[in-house]
């Protein structure tokens, strides 16, 4: 057993194969064995299921999620990891790593080919923080056939992706595919080097993405403090009128209508 997660285990790794975090990649590895096994029991795997890890850095996570899933396929972007991966693997026969960046990936497209081997397929995320929101868009609109994306975020962002007052175009994707909700909070301390406060929200897949979706909310949000109308006008000719259909006032703002609502105005709209 490596338990790579264990702090001193860490720095053994780092140290054999040279390696220093890498600031460009937002490398911050998890450091604290019993939290990633609370974190992987939240995730209610079974050996059904397939796990795509975006992220394994040196394997902290996906030795233990190649312990409680039947498959764990991981992107890794850095090719300097390569040697402690390769480590890994050859402990885990479960694990594949693919080195290449998630956003190049067809998700659809591999979800598909493993769901022709596997019952269910989740993904599974720690990721650098400043590129959270584009993989979340990216991995919502892939509309991949997946259970859950379970990913950590820092805290405030966990707040605000769970609260019904903030409301955003990414908001409004997550509540039209399915349910979030904030599992746990992560101190920064449970990071080498030492992070932020974060948490792992979960989102469980429920229905599919419509594309049209995607145009009307990154529209209807192009300038937040311009009305919907104002933002819509001139890619939906009838907007006024479909609002008016809908008994919605006509200054109304983007943030204050529910994804229901877009869905049913994307009905109308032309
Ligand atoms: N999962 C590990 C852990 O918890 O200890 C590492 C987490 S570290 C915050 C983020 C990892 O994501 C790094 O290994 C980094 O190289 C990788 N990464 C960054 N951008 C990526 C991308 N676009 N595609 C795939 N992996 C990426």
């Amino acid at each position: 057993m490596k338990e790579i997660a264990k702090k001193s285990n860490t720095e053994y790794i780092l140290s054999k194969y040279h390696l220093t975090p890498a600031k460009k990649y937002g490398q911050n590895f998890l450091i604290d064995l019993n939290l990633i096994q609370k974190m992987v029991a939240s995730y209610k795997l079974d050996d059904k299921t397939c796990v795509i890890e975006i992220g394994p850095g040196i394997g902290a996570l996906t030795e233990q999620l190649a312990k409680h899933s039947k498959k764990v396929v991981a992107y890794e972007i850095d090719t300097q990891l390569k040697g402690a991966l390769e480590e890994l693997q050859s402990e885990y026969s479960n694990v594949e790593v693919i080195f290449q960046d998630i956003l190049t990936v067809d998700l659809k497209e591999k979800v598909n080919a493993l769901k022709k081997e596997y019952e269910k397929v989740s993904v599974i995320a720690n990721l650098p923080y400043y590129i959270t929101t584009d993989i979340l868009e990216y991995l919502i609109e892939s509309d991949a056939d997946i259970e859950a994306i379970h990913t950590m975020v820092q805290l405030e962002v966990a707040d605000k992706y769970t609260s019904k007052d903030t409301v955003s175009p990414l908001t409004l994707k997550i509540a039209s595919i399915g349910t979030i909700s904030k599992e746990m909070t992560i101190s920064r301390q449970s990071f080498y080097p030492a992070h932020v406060d974060s948490a792992i929200i979960s989102i469980y897949k429920q229905h599919a993405y419509d594309t049209r979706l995607t145009q009307l909310l990154n529209r209807a949000f192009t300038q937040k403090r311009k009305t919907l109308v104002n933002n819509l006008k001139s890619t939906y000719s009838n907007i006024a009128e479909v609002l008016e259909h809908y008994h919605i006032p006509v200054n109304i703002r983007p943030e204050q209508l529910t994804i229901n609502e877009y869905v049913e105005l994307l009905k109308e709209l032309t």
